[in-house]
């Protein structure tokens, strides 16, 4: 395998950073992750639009426009073989001798790797849908900034894997659900609505998550941007889940309990169709 470091492709095995990068000392940097379908990215324009707003939140330098990112994750991609896969991009602040402030002169670091990913899985979960497990939610308070500083999002992962769940849900004190540990929440509400929580500082917008609601619209379905709370998720007649590498997937259970009849409603299916229907017209996958 190939990884991109600084202007460079060099073997994974050899592609390495500075112990002093930002990113190691204080996870001064962002991420994203996008997929290619037969070599071919999808929704690419978002994953460079949200990249790009995310450094000037944290006032890091772009390393290079978004066209010049495009072809160097196409080339990446190339490289390792093209096909379906994932290309991670990530930034940092760069390196500088350790001091919380920010350097008074720093070259960001631009790391990408692309590896093969098998979407089968997600196609079956999208057939018998998948189990969530409720954690609090302990993240700081900018989680639309798309941070590599994931401590907490691992952690609730990792107890939702320990209970043989597929996500974590995160649940704030008062009840509220903001999204999933890598994922976006919807349920489909008594009216029949299609909820999520509202884009702001409390969830990280994801790409799916906007082509879903556009998608939703233009078929005829009604998209609402609201909180909900855990009662109004338990009771609801679909749970779904959004991101990148899930697409869309239908929930069963939740903490145990069935979701609605406990396998993939209409609505989710619907959406997940509508979703590969929107790859194949973007890639021809
Ligand atoms: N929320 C969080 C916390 C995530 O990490 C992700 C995936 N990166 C998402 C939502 C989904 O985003 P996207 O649709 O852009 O993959």
């Amino acid at each position: 395998r190939i990884a991109y470091v600084d202007g460079a492709y060099v073997p994974l095995s050899e592609a390495a950073v500075s112990i002093e990068d930002r990113g190691f000392q204080f996870a001064d940097g962002v991420y994203e992750v996008a997929a290619a379908f037969d070599g071919k990215l999808f929704d690419f324009e978002g994953h460079a639009a949200r990249l790009r707003r995310n450094l000037a939140e944290l006032s890091i330098d772009e390393p290079m426009s978004a066209k010049a990112l495009e072809l160097v994750g196409r080339k990446l991609l190339a490289k390792n073989g093209g096909g379906t896969a994932l290309l991670y991009i990530q930034v940092t602040r760069g390196q500088a001798r350790r001091d919380h402030p920010f350097p008074a002169v720093s070259t960001p670091t631009l790391v990408m790797t692309a590896r093969g990913y098998d979407y089968a899985p997600r196609v079956k979960q999208q057939l018998n849908g998948v189990k969530l497990l409720t954690q609090p939610d302990e993240r700081w308070g900018r989680c639309d900034i798309k941070s590599v500083a994931l401590l907490a999002n691992v952690l609730a992962k990792q107890a939702a894997r320990q209970a043989g769940a597929f996500e974590a849900v995160l649940v704030e004190d008062d009840g509220t659900v903001t999204e999933g540990a890598s994922t976006n929440i919807w349920i489909v509400d008594r009216n029949g609505m299609i909820v999520t929580h509202p884009a702001g500082r409390k969830i990280l917008s994801g790409i799916v998550r906007d082509t879903l609601m556009r998608l939703a619209k233009a078929d005829g379905l009604k998209v609402v941007e609201r909180a909900f709370d855990v009662a109004e998720m338990n009771a609801a007649a679909e749970v779904f889940v959004t991101s990148t590498t899930a697409l869309c997937i239908g929930v069963s259970s939740i903490d145990g309990t069935p979701v609605g009849s406990g396998t993939p409603g209409p609505v989710s299916r619907r959406l997940g169709a509508l979703v590969w229907d929107e790859i194949a017209r973007q890639t021809g996958y």
